[in-house]
Parts: C-alpha cells; structure tokens; sequence
C-alpha cells in the first residue's frame, strides 16, 4: 500500500465514522469539469487583470469589460458538468457523512450532482441582477444575447448594469453565508478540505476554526497547501480521484 492508498484508506475511515462532516471546497475540483481555476498555471488571472475585469469598482465604470471576457469564456463555464469528485460529495452528504458544502465556487455543480446543502461563498454564477431594477434573470440567458448586445441590457427597465450574482473584488462576503459557515465548522468532527490552495481569507479561516474545536483534517488538493501540517490526513493528487475512492470506502464502511 503506497502513501496515498494509506491516505485515502484513513480518509475513508475518518469520513466513516464522522456525525457532522463537513466539506470545503475551492477550484481545484471544478478544475476538471473544464472551469479555468484563477490562480494556478493557465488560470484566468495570468491572462486577465483581474482587478480590471471584476473588481466592483471597474465593473460600475464599465460592464463591458466584465462581460467581453464572459462573452468569450462564460460558455463553457455554463456547458460544465459535475465530475466524479462532485458526485463522490453529494454521496457522503446522501450517506450523512457530511452535513454541507461549502464552497468557494460559484459554477453550481455541487448542486447539479446532488448536493443538497451548498453554502456558496462567492456567490453564483447561475443568475444575474440588475442593479437599475433588481430583476433578476438565469445567467445562460444573458450570456446567449452577448454577442448583440454589449454590454447587456435588463430585459425589464433597459439599465446597462446586470451583475452576475456573484461576490466581485472589493464586495464584501455574503454575511449570512460566512457565519453559517463558521458556525458548522465549530461543530463538526471531520473537515474535509478539497482543491483550494487554502491562500484566501476568510474561507481559510474556517477549518482552522474547525480543527481549534477538535474536528479532524482531511486535506485533498493537487498541491501543498498552508494547513498540511495541521491535517492528519494529506492526499496530493486529482480531487475526481480521490473522492470517489474515499467515499466508496467509508459509504460501504468497515473503512
Ligand atoms: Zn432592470
């Protein structure tokens, strides 16, 4: 048994006896349905400023610039479909290994493969408001009228100011979200942690606060990350792998 058979076996373990899991999950996993992480080698960032495409500040300057790259790469994003990383979540959650998802992501696959409690972080990226009129209206129908309309216009009062429904640079996070998420990390007794670099506050903060209130650490990412030393489970390798070994394992139980 190699090192990461070892790890997923005690991972399965861990998850299998967990009464109040809970997941955290960053780009890492989507990365493999064909979402462009945004920091990581080919990420969006190395071919965009981000500061300039979607920072709030630029974004009610100028939409178009938000929406030009969306006109570009938001297709895909839309045609994205869960992985079996996803899916491998959604039966812990099915099994009650895990009590919810939190998530950095805003591509809504969590919920496509099955997942019933998702606490999105940043937002999602389904929807769109305008912010003239507040309507809001499915992302995909947006995204299907920018290459005649740039940028787009609310269907209802005209306005040229239709945000995604997602956090920007420089908007604070979902209040409500932040502090249930907080408040099951506190009370959970295993964390699993799966494809975030663990670099950006205060989505880092939370399993720190789980392992401070006695959870255990399960850490599934390509790379190292900040809290491997914490964890007493580290697997570096594709989160649509190691999942669903995982969950096998402590869905059947005897892991
Ligand atoms: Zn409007």
């Amino acid at each position: 048994m190699d090192g990461r058979d070892a790890g997923i076996q005690n991972a399965a373990h861990l998850l299998s006896n967990a009464l109040r899991g809970l997941a955290l999950t960053g780009a890492g996993i989507s990365a493999e349905s064909g979402i462009p992480t945004f920091r990581g080698e080919g990420g969006l960032w190395r071919k965009y400023d981000p500061v300039k495409v979607a920072s709030i500040e630029y974004f009610m300057a100028d939409p178009s610039a938000y929406w030009s790259v969306s006109r570009e790469r938001g297709g895909a994003a839309l045609a994205a479909r869960p992985n079996p990383g996803h899916r491998a979540l959604a039966a812990l959650e099915a099994a009650g290994r895990l009590t919810a998802v939190v998530t950095q992501n805003t591509d809504g696959l969590h919920q496509d493969s099955g997942s019933r409690d998702v606490i999105e972080l940043h937002g999602s990226g389904r929807a769109v408001v305008c912010l003239d009129c507040g309507r809001r209206e499915p992302r995909a129908e947006v995204q299907a009228r920018l290459d005649v309309e740039m940028p787009p216009r609310c269907q209802s009062c005209g306005g040229g100011k239709l945000k995604p429904t997602v956090v920007l640079f420089g908007e604070p996070l979902p209040q409500p979200e932040i502090s249930r998420a907080f408040e099951l990390a506190r009370h959970a007794d295993v964390m699993l942690v799966v494809g975030t670099s663990l670099v950006v506050y205060p989505a880092a903060e939370i399993p720190l606060a789980a392992v401070r209130a006695g959870a255990r650490l399960i850490v599934v990412n390509a790379e190292p990350t900040p809290f491997d030393g914490i964890a007493e489970v580290v697997i570096h390798g594709r989160a649509a792998e190691i999942l669903p070994a995982v969950a096998a394992r402590a869905v059947a139980t005897g892991a």
